[in-house]
């Protein structure tokens, strides 16, 4: 299952990765609401077929026994022993791994990082989420919350997060900074696109990071230029980040990887100039997702499949 702050969705996943089947649900807002569409979601799916296992895919804080839920912002979770709650309910075993984890495993054994022993996955959705393989292993942190990658602070006195601190990566290279960027070049040059320069006019709130990638697939200038600074922060941030972790292949993923055509080789270009030793060492591959947005349910049913 994939628990986000939206919607709870549920998928039968057999041994090779393949969705047979799925299940969806509005995300509730109290804790025994959750569990009660967790239980329910799982129910219906076991009426249809033989399920041994349930793994749950979290956006939030998992700990390292991947038993509890430490924190997650959307959801109502707080130090919550989830794992063994649900797994008393339903008679089975459920571990739960967070989502971005869980996706870049699903990646490596099924998608697009097969093959890899060091590969990170960047999810890149409204925030950024991160996931990232050390030898063909889960590298979680001493404490689980491993890799935080978008609120690496990129930009000195940059974009307010609303992590409290300012400049986060994800402010600069996310589908709420495509809208952000947008915003700032109207302001900048009024007049200039006409598409977004209406939405803008009614509602600041109405120029959404879908609305820019679709203007600047249909040529409008200004909307790719959003898109073109996207890329060049996500190079920048790769770059960094590739300085610490040296990965073979990168996964870009998560909703604004759709409009990957793009950004994405102008991304590379970043990437490629600003790694240290650019030019004298072996870059990683940069390439997007496979799974789409089942990748972490079916990472996560994968390893409760596996044991845990
Ligand atoms: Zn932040």
């Amino acid at each position: 299952m994939d628990i986000g702050g939206t919607s709870v969705r549920a998928g039968v996943v057999d041994r090779y990765g393949t969705v047979l089947d799925t299940a969806r649900a509005p995300t509730p807002t109290s804790e025994r609401a959750l569990e009660d569409a967790i239980v329910q979601a799982v129910g219906t799916l076991a009426l249809r077929h033989r399920v041994t296992a349930v793994g749950l895919a979290v956006a939030g804080f998992v700990t390292t026994d991947r038993r509890s839920v430490m924190f997650a912002p959307h959801l109502a979770w707080r130090e919550a022993p989830v794992a063994d709650r649900i797994s008393a309910r339903l008679s089975l075993p459920v571990v739960l791994e967070h989502d971005a984890n869980a996706a870049v495993l699903a990646e490596h054994r099924f998608g697009a990082a097969r093959g890899a022993r060091v590969a990170l996955l960047v999810a890149i959705g409204t925030g950024i989420g991160g996931g990232l393989l050390l030898d063909g292993k889960l590298f979680r942190g001493a404490y689980g919350v491993a890799p935080e990658l978008g609120h690496l602070s990129l930009v000195p006195n940059g974009r307010p997060c609303p992590c409290g601190k300012s400049g986060c990566w994800e402010r600069y290279c996310s589908g709420t900074a495509l809208s952000a960027t947008a915003v700032e070049l109207l302001a900048r040059f009024p007049g200039r696109s006409t598409v977004l320069g209406r939405e803008v006019a009614t509602d600041k709130r109405a120029v959404t990071g879908r609305k820019v990638a679709a203007a600047a697939r249909d040529g409008d200038p200004l909307a790719q230029r959003a898109m073109a600074d996207l890329a060049t922060w996500l190079g920048e941030g790769l770059a960094l980040v590739a300085d610490i972790y040296d990965p073979e292949i990168v996964v870009i993923a998560g909703g604004v990887s759709e409009s990957a055509p793009l950004f994405l080789d102008d991304a590379r270009d970043h990437y490629k100039k600003l790694v240290t030793g650019a030019g004298y060492r072996p870059l990683a591959r940069i390439r997007t997702a496979q799974l789409g947005d089942e990748a972490a349910m079916v990472g996560a049913a994968s390893l409760a499949a596996n044991g845990g």
